[in-house]
């Protein structure tokens, strides 16, 4: 059966439905977004060449609704539906609506969706298959005495899942039996609110575990192949953070096992699309069938970037009837690929997902070593009715040492202004002993939680910064000059300067002064009263960055310094710090450059407004607060002034861009 797919519908949204999208516009298919109320704007949507719009921003009101996609898909005449990852893309309801619809449906077949979709299921099917499961309970007796009698069978400790779960949420530990009944009661409560079932299955908890799934490919005339594994050891509670392919340190009977264990699992099924068989592999080596995910997994990239391998088209190859394009011999790995996920979420308050304008998003260069899978821009908005996910980092080279610092050259190369985001944390897991020695297990991050939280020195950090923006300044001094520039070492010898440079780090002040020629200067800290010699030597520099080397007593440090208009990010190798750059008010010709229009930076809510017009402000006074993005913003002044204006509205929402208070500045 061959069925040509011209035009594909996208029910997802985000980085996925770009990548889709891209796989599309190179097969020469006609691809249609569909977005909701929060997604006019956003990236898939001005890719695709035609939009629908489903709903209101709440998942359920639009990306969720099946008969709005079906709708929009028969407005659009699309032949087919790739359903992404998550949303709709595992649910056998809607692949069976399409059947009805006459749509292709990109991925398995409803009823295999069904089975896959209850881990009870999958587990008596992969029984079946004789492929090894995780030992434990999963019959359809659901009453308390069965599963307390199973669960001593099982043995402790034990993880008691929701059999209809996802995503890492529904599970949890019982490490003795007098817990047992609490957890299951607490298990069954979160199953039925998130997953509208509450039965649950009970395993063994495997101490110390490696996660490692193998991709598989299947199409509709029986070919069943493996594109190899991802190690996706490295998460956060059960949330993968890294994956890796080859998985490091791994013995290669097991490897060749686990691909024998995939294919039989897949076939068994009579499975047809991309799928990926997920395993738990215990410390002394022996591994279980854990879960199947019957769709393109998040990680996805790893394999293509291992292989060489469209996925997104074979999947669509696969769906339209034709057979695998290769056999299994003919299908090759090729060096060591590394991916990140760039979260927009706090680190610091628990990893708290952030919602919100991206200010500024600037991403490395992509080649064919870097990839750099996003759906936002500058100026795109994280909604909080979605995945906070900013974007996927991933990386190709000849090996894992050298992947590891392509990926660190690449976080480097990646500024995330205006929201908070996990790149330090990332940078910070990059550097992290378990991960450079390949010894990790699904609890490491956990495990080394303190440590991969602790921050830089911040007041070494903030001298550094400013002597940062001193060097910056020096050398667009000199180019304004005219001065025969060009090397990095060719400093103006001689020239000196005194700088005053003001920082605003969160909600705090930092002043320093600077004097001394570019190279060589000391730089005094006014609130800490200290005067730091610093050699200081720039390494490169381009368009909104520049790297710099700078000597501290007897202490060398290299840091990058990302930089537009008075924003700036100051990148240690397990750091950064994100600041802005205030006027100082030393000369009146700087205070006639000064901002004296006080704008909401972005659309929030007005908490206080802190002065009266007429009263004078000092630079760095906080003029308003305001709330936006979930976070406090402090308004401030950057020159002294007297405040020649306020806003009437003294609380309540504003739009981007609102004048809020206007000052002026006393002629000296
Ligand atoms: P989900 O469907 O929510 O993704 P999985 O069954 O795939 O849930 O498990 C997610 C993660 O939980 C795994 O990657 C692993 O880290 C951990 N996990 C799952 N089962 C076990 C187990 N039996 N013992 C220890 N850890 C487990």
């Amino acid at each position: 059966m061959n069925n040509q797919i011209n035009s594909i519908l996208i029910a997802n949204r985000g980085e996925i439905a770009c990548r889709v999208i891209r796989s599309c516009k190179k097969m020469g298919i006609r691809s249609i977004a569909v977005y909701s109320d929060a997604d006019r704007n956003a990236q898939h949507v001005k890719l695709a060449d035609a939009a629908i719009y489903l709903g209101a921003a709440s998942a359920a009101d639009s990306y969720l609704d099946i008969s709005k996609v079906i709708q929009a898909a028969k407005d659009s005449e699309a032949d087919a539906i790739h359903p992404g990852y998550g949303f709709l893309s595992e649910n056998a309801g809607f692949a069976r609506a399409l059947e009805k619809n006459n749509i292709i449906f990109i991925g398995p077949r409803a009823d295999v969706l069904e089975l896959m979709a209850s881990k009870a299921a999958a587990k008596i099917a992969m029984e079946k298959a004789q492929v090894a499961c995780v030992p434990g309970y999963h019959g359809t007796a659901q009453d308390n005495d069965t599963l307390i009698k199973a669960a001593g069978e099982v043995g402790y400790p034990l993880l008691i899942k929701a059999s209809a779960g996802g995503g890492g949420k529904g599970m949890r530990i019982s490490r003795e039996s007098s817990d047992f009944e609490e957890a299951l009661a607490a298990t069954r409560r979160e199953a039925l609110r998130a997953f509208g079932d509450d039965q649950v299955i009970l395993e063994r908890y495997i101490e110390r575990p490696r996660h490692i799934e193998v991709q598989v490919f299947a199409d509709q005339h029986g070919n069943v192949v493996h594109l190899f594994e991802r190690d996706c050891s490295s998460q956060r509670r059960y949330q993968k953070v890294i994956e890796e392919a080859p998985a490091p340190n791994l013995d290669e009977n097991i490897r060749n096992a686990m691909y024998k264990a995939a294919v039989a699992a897949t076939a068994a099924v009579d499975y047809s699309g991309a799928g990926t068989i997920e395993f738990i592999l215990s410390e002394d080596g022996e591994f279980w069938f854990m879960e199947m995910n019957t769709r393109l997994q998040v990680e996805h990239p790893v394999t293509e970037m291992l292989t060489g391998i469209d996925l997104v088209e074979w999947q669509i190859m696969v769906a339209s009837g034709e057979a695998l394009p290769l056999k299994q011999p003919t299908i090759q790995a090729h060096g060591h690929t590394i991916e990140a996920r760039l979260y927009a979420e706090d680190p610091d308050n628990e990893f708290l997902p952030a919602a919100g304008v991206i200010r500024k998003l600037v991403q490395p260069a992509q080649n064919q070593s870097i990839r750099f899978d996003s759906g936002v821009i500058s100026g795109d908005r994280i909604s909080v009715h979605y995945d906070p996910m900013i974007a996927k980092l991933c990386v190709h080279a000849k090996d894992r040492n050298t992947a590891i610092g392509y990926l660190k050259d690449a976080l480097a190369a990646c500024w995330v202004d205006g929201i908070s985001n996990n790149l330090d944390f990332l940078q910070r897991l990059l550097a992290s002993d378990p991960f450079t020695s390949g010894s990790m297990h699904t609890a490491w991050i956990d495990h080394h939680l303190t440590e991969l939280l602790e921050h830089e020195d911040l007041s070494r950090e903030l001298t550094i910064a400013a002597a940062g923006i001193f060097l910056q300044q020096q050398l667009q001094a000199d180019k304004q000059a005219a001065s025969p520039w060009n090397t990095t070492d060719n400093w103006r010898i001689g020239a000196t300067a005194t700088q005053h440079i003001l920082l605003q780090y969160k909600d705090q002040i930092f002043e320093f002064s600077t004097s001394g020629t570019a190279g060589r200067f000391v730089i005094q800290s006014a609130s800490e009263q200290t005067e730091t010699a610093v050699e200081c030597q720039l390494l490169s520099l381009n368009k909104n960055a520049f790297q710099f080397s700078l000597r501290i007593g007897q202490q060398d440090f290299e840091r990058k310094m990302h930089c537009e208009h008075n924003s700036y990010c100051l990148v240690a190798e397990t750091s950064r710090l994100s600041f802005n750059q205030l006027k100082w008010q030393a000369s009146a010709e700087m205070q006639l450059m000064a901002n004296t229009k006080i704008v909401a930076p972005m659309p929030g809510n007005i908490i206080e407004i802190k002065v009266q017009a007429g009263e004078s402000v000092n630079t760095g006074d906080v003029l308003v607060i305001m709330e936006a993005m979930k976070m406090e913003l402090s308004l401030r002044a950057e020159v002294s002034a007297v405040v020649k204006s306020v806003i009437e509205q003294s609380s309540g929402f504003v739009d981007a861009d609102t004048l809020l208070i206007e000052l002026e500045i006393e002629t000296l």
